[in-house]
């Protein structure tokens, strides 16, 4: 029997396709603005600059100073910039980071925003927004935090080096993995879910051979449009509270993060959830769904093993004393014992057993 679910329905436009960055200034414009402040960290400045140029009377001038998990007084320094501007919207050009200034500002000032999402962190399409101070890591689900267009160009993909294809779309697959068993999923979340993983499964094999293949960074980026609208959909649980404990408290790099861990919060969780996780065993031909990512990681060159990321032996007592610090929902009940057990089999990288 079909099970009985609510779905709200999705909030935030999206235009998709190849050179896409062109319609830009239509979508500010839609959105009733005439100034519009252009987002991007410093690595990503001179295509920031090159997009504000080419929107002429309506860009306000850039900020290129986002950095990643959203430090405090990066925000303060953009805002400042952004009320000076005479700006009423931004534009985020850029990954994960970029897209949580953006929220950053939006959420301070009420800007609108428009993302052009250059990674597959898939931040684009959530309410969700993680700020640091003073080395202490927040998140807050909001409605005002979650864009109001997504333009994703496959273009802007094509630069987008090896390493961070492969660890950004373990990333996205993160997100899928978890909107299998989360308790608010809907069927159109695990339709997306379902697509997501044969996009990436297809998409980064090729990317690995030819990273400008623009019909693999197609596949691929439109993967990260489905794991992002999972991952703002639906309640996340062990998986991105595990993250978020290494990311926040051990200053490890997101997307390896996501990576090193996946397949042993999988298996973790696939131990009561085993029907819920069978579409990834099915869509990689595989045994069990967490033995499919540690396999597909394996093949794809992606990091294995919590040591991969600098964390070492002697940090998982800490790490587990934290993660279970705070009750939040997961399919599997937390204890410190058992996800100690996990992390040593996240150390150790072996391919996990269900
Ligand atoms: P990032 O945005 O920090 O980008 C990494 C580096 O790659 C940057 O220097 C960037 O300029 C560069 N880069 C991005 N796209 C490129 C391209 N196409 N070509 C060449 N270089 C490119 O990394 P990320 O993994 O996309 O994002 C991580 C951040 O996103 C974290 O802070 C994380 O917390 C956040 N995040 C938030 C959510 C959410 O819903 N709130 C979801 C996912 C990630």
């Amino acid at each position: 029997m079909m099970e009985s679910f609510v779905f709200p329905g999705l909030a935030t436009r999206v235009v998709f396709g190849s050179g896409t960055i062109a319609r830009v200034g239509d979508e500010v414009r839609r959105l009733g603005h005439g100034r519009a402040l252009v987002l991007s960290t410093p690595h990503q400045h001179g295509e920031a600059e090159a997009l504000a140029a080419s929107l002429g009377d309506l860009a306000a001038g850039v900020f290129a100073g986002a950095a990643m998990h959203t430090p405090v007084e990066v925000t303060e320094r953009a805002v400042a910039a952004y009320r000076e501007s005479g700006a009423t919207a931004v534009v985020s050009l850029g990954g994960g980071s970029t897209t949580g200034l953006g929220k950053a500002i939006a959420l301070r000032t009420g800007a609108d925003q428009v993302v052009v999402p250059t990674t597959y962190a898939g931040s684009e399409m959530t309410d969700i927004l993680g700020e640091t101070k003073d080395g202490e890591k927040t998140t807050k689900r909001s409605p005002e935090i979650r864009p109001e267009t997504v333009v994703y160009d496959v273009d802007l993909t094509l630069t987008l080096p090896v390493g961070l294809t492969v660890t950004s779309a373990m990333n996205a697959l993160a997100h899928a993995m978890e909107a299998f068993y989360a308790p608010d999923r809907s069927p159109v979340i695990t339709l997306m879910a379902r697509d997501a993983l044969v996009a990436f499964r297809d998409g980064i094999p090729a990317l690995i051979a030819d990273p400008r293949d623009k019909a693999a960074r197609a596949r691929a980026l439109y993967g990260a449009w489905c794991c992002s609208t999972a991952l703002g959909y639906v309640q996340m649980a062990l998986h991105h509270k595990l993250a978020h404990v290494f990311g926040g408290s051990f200053d490890t790099p997101h997307a390896e993060t996501h990576t090193v861990l996946l397949p042993y919060t999988t298996a973790y969780n696939e131990a009561v959830a085993g029907a819920e996780l069978r579409p990834i065993a099915d869509a990689f031909g595989a045994d069990t769904a967490a033995g499919a990512l540690w396999d597909f990681a394996t093949a794809v060159g992606a990091p294995i093993g919590l040591s991969a990321i600098g964390i070492a032996e002697a940090d998982l007592d800490r790490a587990a004393e934290i993660a279970v610090k705070n009750a939040y929902a997961n399919p599997r009940p937390i204890d410190r014992a058992s996800i100690r057990a996990l992390l040593q089999a996240a150390f150790e990288g072996r391919r996990p057993e269900v």
